[in-house]
């Protein structure tokens, strides 16, 4: 199959959370097994790297607005089979710091879906399949279902779109919508129209042929009111056409046997030298060799979608018998709380800033990753923390529940510990059964290995996508 990725983050050109690590990962497995694959991202003033000048690409909003924009080439990988096209638009993308969370988001978004489909008819590409990811790519799936077909491409592709995260919808007034250049009689109820305001996330979910989101667990929730995000009844609508997948992690990215950004690497064979990485990390976070007690992780954003909200409660008693390194940037609030409690002898290691390198350093290092979130789409710390042999501490909710089953209930392939209610008294129950565990070593070393054991590269996940996209390209066929 051809299949095109559109996306507002690609590792390693851009990143801000793990949207950016499937977009990075799953078109290279894809490619492996024999498709096609074309990525399509903003080219944001960050995006590092050689960039061939394709050429320019005018783009015709709707309200008669021509977007002077042009087009770049890059490859994913290194063999240059899958090309990533860069969206240039100074003004918009070229000339700014960060990727999000301007005033005209909307504006940026709405112009780069526009110039999407623009790109499928300047470069005469014919996918088969669109593949879209969250709300930023939402006008894609309008714009291939609502303009005319001669506008866009000789053949409609089938189109997916996945949710990654359903928090986050591009909720915009509807002054907008006359820049999209979308017909009128698409914005009510049923299309564009989300209680007087104007939805990207909604327009992708409702005229894509599939919907998907990253882990079964999660596909559920979000027809429920409490996950809904106000979408529940809309998704419930279309839940004949949604599903979940769990992603996958990049596997040449995440590997202990071959991870250059370690002192020394290891396998389940030898997780004796896992050791070493924790006196390392020890050492270079001054917390000061100790193999007494755990050193408990967080990589993350720090926020209440990642359970901060659990963990300030029990910090304390994380830090009496025990040692807690915590990578993250997120909600100012918990900068604040942390540096006030972090200090010398105070057993707690704050890193507040985005660090690739000490990631994979606390991920091979510490013993346990705290993940205890209030909603999970899918979660990529828990995955990386298992084929590192740190043993997840997680809330049962979307992809967590999905991917790390309880050690204590289930003795014969437990790989990490799980709590249920969300409350700090759940959260510290499920660290105490991972203190007991840790004070068994052959109990924690068998634990290591099994969590090590788990297959969670794209493999398998990759074979439910080309399900999902085998499905939606009759779609097309049939138009
Ligand atoms: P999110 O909801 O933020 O996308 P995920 O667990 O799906 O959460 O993915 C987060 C990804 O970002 C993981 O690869 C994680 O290691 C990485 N990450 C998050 N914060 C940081 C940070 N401060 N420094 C380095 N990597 C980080």
């Amino acid at each position: 199959m051809r299949i095109l990725f559109a996306a507002s983050e690609v590792y390693p050109f851009a990143k801000t959370g793990g949207l950016a690590d499937v977009i990075g990962s799953l078109p290279k497995a894809l490619q492996q097994a024999g498709h096609q694959v074309w990525i399509v991202m903003p080219r944001y003033g960050s995006v590092q790297g050689e960039a061939q000048l394709i050429g320019p690409l005018d783009v015709a909003m709707g309200d008669g607005k021509v977007e002077k924009g042009a087009l770049y080439r890059s490859f994913l990988d290194a063999d240059r089979k899958i090309p990533v096209y860069l969206v240039d638009h100074q003004p918009y993308f070229g000339s700014r710091k960060g990727l999000y969370a301007f005033d005209d988001d909307m504006w940026r978004f709405a112009f780069f879906c526009r110039a999407v489909v623009e790109m499928l008819r300047t470069l005469s590409l014919s996918p088969d399949v669109v593949h879209c990811h969250d709300w930023h790519t939402g006008l894609i799936p309008a714009y291939l279902k609502l303009l005319p077909a001669g506008d866009t491409s000789e053949r409609r592709p089938g189109v997916v779109f996945t949710i990654h995260n359903l928090m986050f919808q591009g909720i915009f007034g509807r002054d907008v919508y006359g820049y999209t250049g979308l017909p009128w009689s698409a914005y009510d109820l049923h299309g564009l129209e989300f209680h007087g305001s104007f939805n990207f996330l909604k327009a992708g979910a409702v005229y894509a042929d599939r919907i998907n989101t990253v882990s079964p667990t999660y596909a559920i929730e979000i027809q429920t009111p409490a996950l809904g995000h106000g979408l529940d009844g809309m998704l419930r609508h279309h839940s004949r056409k949604l599903s979940g997948i769990v992603n996958g992690i990049d596997y040449e990215v995440w590997n202990p046997e071959k991870d250059r950004y370690l002192t020394r690497q290891f396998s389940a064979r030898d997780i004796a030298r896992k050791l070493d990485l924790k006196h390392a990390l020890q050492t270079e976070t001054k917390l000061g060799i100790d193999d007494r007690v755990p050193l408990f992780s967080f990589v993350g954003r720090l926020t209440d979608q990642k359970g901060m909200d659990l963990i300030m409660p029990i910090l304390p008693s994380l830090l009496e018998n025990g040692q807690v390194v915590i990578l993250g940037t997120g909600d100012p609030a918990y900068h604040k709380r942390l540096q006030e409690i972090d200090g010398p002898g105070s057993h707690l290691a704050i890193v507040l800033k985005y660090d690739e390198t000490l990631a994979h350093k606390i991920y091979a290092g510490s013993d346990a990753f705290l993940m205890p979130s209030s909603f999970e789409p899918c979660g990529l710390g828990q995955l990386i923390a298992l084929r590192y042999g740190t043993l997840p501490i997680v809330r049962r909710t979307g992809g967590l529940a999905d991917t790390v089953l309880d050690a204590d209930e289930d003795r014969a392939s437990g790989t990490g510990f799980a709590f249920t209610d969300y409350t700090p008294a759940a959260l510290q129950d499920a660290v105490e059964r991972c203190r007991a565990a840790y004070s068994d070593k052959s109990r924690w070393s068998a634990l290591v290995q099994h969590a090590m054991a788990q297959e969670f590269s794209w493999k398998s996940s990759m074979r439910h996508y080309e399900e999902l996209y085998r499905m939606v390209v009759p779609v097309h066929a049939a138009a």
